[in-house]
């Protein structure tokens, strides 16, 4: 999907993970190296793939990645406790730099800096109209926090059917 579909935070009344397990199909996820060192320590390093002087996680049957397991009818993932990045920030983009032009909606101020956000349309969680409270005070800010690297830990950002324990 291009990044000619992203949709502006703006235009977005709310965010839930409904754990449909879509983005873990088809996307590759790429680790940076404190990720990779992390995953490639407990699961050894036939989980993950290289290309183009990028590490990746593996993918299994059918394009889904290998942490994605399934759980009383939704899809969860295995490496919640040390889940990468690119994952964490699924389905939102957060830029320096509009990805339209400037005023397209996605503009956010957090911390006196500026952020350009949008949402992947391909997530079926993303609820559209007029952004709603817990989307501007809880969603919004973790994930730019998460996305400046200030926080880690995901409270409002995650799936709530959360319930695989990792061996
Ligand atoms: S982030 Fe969106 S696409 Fe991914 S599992 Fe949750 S609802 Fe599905
Ligand atoms: S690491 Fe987890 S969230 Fe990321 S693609 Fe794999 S199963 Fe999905």
């Amino acid at each position: 999907m291009g990044d000619a579909s992203l949709i502006p935070w703006s235009e977005v009344h709310s965010w839930a993970c409904t754990a449909c397990g879509r983005c873990c199909v088809g996307y590759r996820v790429p680790l940076k190296m404190d990720e990779y060192v992390r995953v490639a320590r407990r699961y050894g390093h036939g989980v993950v793939e290289f290309g183009l002087g990028k590490v990746y996680l593996k993918h299994g049957v059918g394009d889904r990645c290998i942490f994605q397991h399934p759980s009383q009818g939704r899809w969860v993932c295995a490496l919640q406790a040390i889940k990468p990045l690119a994952c964490k920030l699924f389905p939102f983009r957060v830029y320096s730099q509009p990805v339209y032009k400037r005023g397209d909606g996605s503009e956010y101020r957090f911390r006196g800096r500026t952020f350009y956000v949008y949402l992947d349309p391909n997530c079926p969680g993303i609820v559209p109209g007029r952004p709603g409270e817990r989307f501007l005070n809880q969603t919004l800010p973790e994930i730019v926090e998460i996305g400046m690297g200030l926080r880690w830990k995901q409270k409002y950002t995650t799936s709530k059917y959360i319930s695989w324990t990792p061996p």
